[in-house]
């Protein structure tokens, strides 16, 4: 198992693409946090399919954009599972106003900013106080008689929007996009430590936050060389890549997994 004995977080794994990514980290052999906002039974529901693939998981309740929420929830998993090693930013809300930008109230973009990037600001800076001092010690990962130095991976879930836009959701684009340079920048300053810093662009998914039309799906594969819907299983088994050992040498990179939607374009008639 690629990740056996390695500790992992996902933030909002109690549904959709989150779900997805903390069952395949667990597939590949890690034990899981399984953060959720609103949604206990649905973490709950993450829980057991983690522990059906034989690892432990922990639902730990947080709103990430609150910053003492978020420390109390990191030091929770500590306590509990003793080290942190990926780092899954994935827990994000859309755009709440879907007028135009000239008309864009102030409290809704500032939801959005807080949510999806002062949230991964804060998990970030909690899971790298662990991570570094993890370093520090020189605490390796040991299991079934191998030991491998672990520095830490951190992986943030972007979207496709964040490189192609869309009218009418300027707040949810635009802190994607921020995401995308908080990556890049964390790689460079986190590289020398052995933490890695990737995003993954993610194309659509249908999932309970993001349900597609039937318009929505059509215009979607329209466009897409690979011609389908994303799952949320293609997004989490980039996530396992970019969290195994085989992934050490890539950092800074925004991963489009999007069946190639930002490269094309709608076909002409
Ligand atoms: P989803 O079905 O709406 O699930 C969102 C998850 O985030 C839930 O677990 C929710 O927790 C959690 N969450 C929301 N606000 C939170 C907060 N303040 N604190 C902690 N957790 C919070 O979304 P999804 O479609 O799986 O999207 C997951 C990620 O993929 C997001 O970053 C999204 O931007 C990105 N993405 C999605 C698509 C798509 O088409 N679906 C495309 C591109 C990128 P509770 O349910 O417990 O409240």
């Amino acid at each position: 198992m690629e990740l056996d004995g390695l500790v992992a977080l996902v933030t909002g794994a109690s549904k959709g693409i989150g779900k997805a990514i903390a069952v395949a980290l667990a597939a590949a052999g890690a034990d899981v946090g399984i953060n959720y906002h609103t949604d206990r039974e649905g973490a709950e529901t993450t829980q057991e399919a983690v522990a059906r693939a034989g690892r432990r998981a922990l639902p730990l309740h947080a709103d990430v954009s609150d910053r003492a929420a978020v420390e109390r929830m990191v030091q929770e998993l500590r306590a509990h599972f003793g080290r942190l090693d990926i780092l899954v930013n994935n827990a994000a809300i859309g755009s709440t106003h879907h007028g135009s930008f000239a008309d864009y109230p102030l409290d809704a973009w500032q939801r959005v900013f807080a949510v999806n990037l002062d949230g991964v600001v804060h998990c970030t800076q909690a899971a790298l106080k662990i991570m570094l001092a993890q370093r520090a010690e020189g605490r390796q990962q040991q299991s079934e008689g191998r030991t491998r130095e672990t520095g830490g991976r951190i992986i943030n879930i972007s979207s496709s929007h964040s490189l192609v836009f869309q009218r009418r959701t300027s707040a949810y684009t635009v802190a994607k996009g921020a995401l995308n340079t908080l990556t890049q920048a964390l790689a460079v300053e986190f590289g020398p430590q052995g933490i890695t810093v990737n995003c993954i662009a993610a194309g659509a998914v249908s999932t309970p936050g993001w349900p597609a039309s039937p318009q929505g799906k059509a215009a979607w594969i329209r466009r897409t060389p690979r011609a389908r819907m994303g799952k949320a299983e293609d997004i989490a088994n980039a996530v396992v890549y970019l969290a195994s050992p085989q992934a050490d040498y890539i950092t800074g990179q925004i991963l489009c997994v999007d069946g190639g939607y930002v490269h094309s374009v709608t076909p002409m008639p």
